[in-house]
């Protein structure tokens, strides 16, 4: 499943082919996704320039807008997409300026024809094998976006200065559930999928399931600290893969992060030689390293 870093990697791989492109084509041939595609969404995106590509949490946000003279945007919306469990959204050139979209498969749901502002033609396709990611419209506005039901309940963003250990200390108060699972849960901090849970508790240290609210400053302190290393050494590595975003299928999968305990049961803590335990949180599986996380 692609995680906060897998989107972000995406995201960067798509903004220097797709800023400034127009819409002047869209395909979509299966809207049975998570939530179905809108019906008019071929209407809505015909003519628009992207303007630019941003991410929240794990949803990618494709400002696109009319371009009235001048250049200047004109009813600007939001092209909002999730990936879900097999999601891809990737970028093909065609061979040649009035060259031919590259044949699509069973899985292509939609295609987005681009025109890049040199005139080079490309697509931007969505692939979703198992459909519970979801490519949706909206027009609100950009402050207004924050509201938007898929969006509103997220927590801070890990590489967003708010989020830091004060934060971190202040929401967990009084919540008595594991620290592992109200870190997953993402209303305090997005991204911190179930492999970056596990490697940002060792990181920082802590048994999974500590209390929240019996952690202290320092420690919310340190677990802060070590879920942006975390998540920044994800990122790090998925940028290797960035010349996969261009005329390729997109094999997706999670990047070979070096885990200090996730999926190693039974194997020899990397720091101190002690066998990791597996446990089961919230139908989840945890692993930890008895010794160095207390
Ligand atoms: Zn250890």
């Amino acid at each position: 499943m692609p995680e906060l870093p897998e989107v972000e990697v995406t995201r960067r791989g798509l903004v220097p082919h797709v800023t400034g492109a127009r819409i002047v084509g869209v395909a979509v041939r299966h809207r049975g996704l998570r939530w179905p595609v809108p019906d008019d969404l071929e209407s809505c995106l015909a003519g628009r320039t992207i303007r630019r590509v941003e991410r929240r949490g794990k949803y990618l946000l494709l400002e696109c807008a009319q371009e009235a003279g001048g250049g200047q945007p004109l009813d600007a919306g939001w092209l909002i997409v999730h990936l879900g469990m097999t999601g891809t959204l990737r970028v093909h050139p065609h061979a040649a300026q009035a060259g031919e979209a590259p044949a699509y498969g069973l899985h292509d749901h939609v295609d987005l024809l681009l025109q890049s502002p040199s005139g080079d033609r490309l697509t931007l396709r969505y692939r979703d094998p198992r459909r519970f990611g979801a490519v949706l419209w909206s027009t609100l506005s950009e402050a207004e976006l924050a509201g938007h039901p898929l969006l509103r309940g997220l927590g801070v963003e890990p590489f967003d200065p708010a989020f830091d250990g004060q934060l971190l200390y202040r929401q967990t108060r009084g919540r008595s559930a594991a620290i592992k699972t109200v870190l997953l849960a993402g209303d305090i901090v997005v991204g911190v999928g179930n492999i970056y849970c596990s490697e940002s508790l060792f990181r920082a240290g802590i048994r999974p399931t500590t209390p929240a609210g019996r952690l202290s400053a320092q420690r919310c302190e340190r677990l802060a600290q070590a879920v942006r290393e975390t998540l920044a050494e994800a990122i790090a590595r998925g940028g290797s893969t960035l010349r996969d975003f261009v005329g390729s299928d997109g094999a997706s999968g999670y990047f070979q992060l070096d885990c200090f305990v996730y999926d190693r049961a039974g194997k020899p803590c990397r720091r101190c030689g002690t066998p990791i335990r597996q446990i089961v949180q919230g139908q989840r599986s945890t692993f930890y390293c008895p010794q160095c996380q207390r």
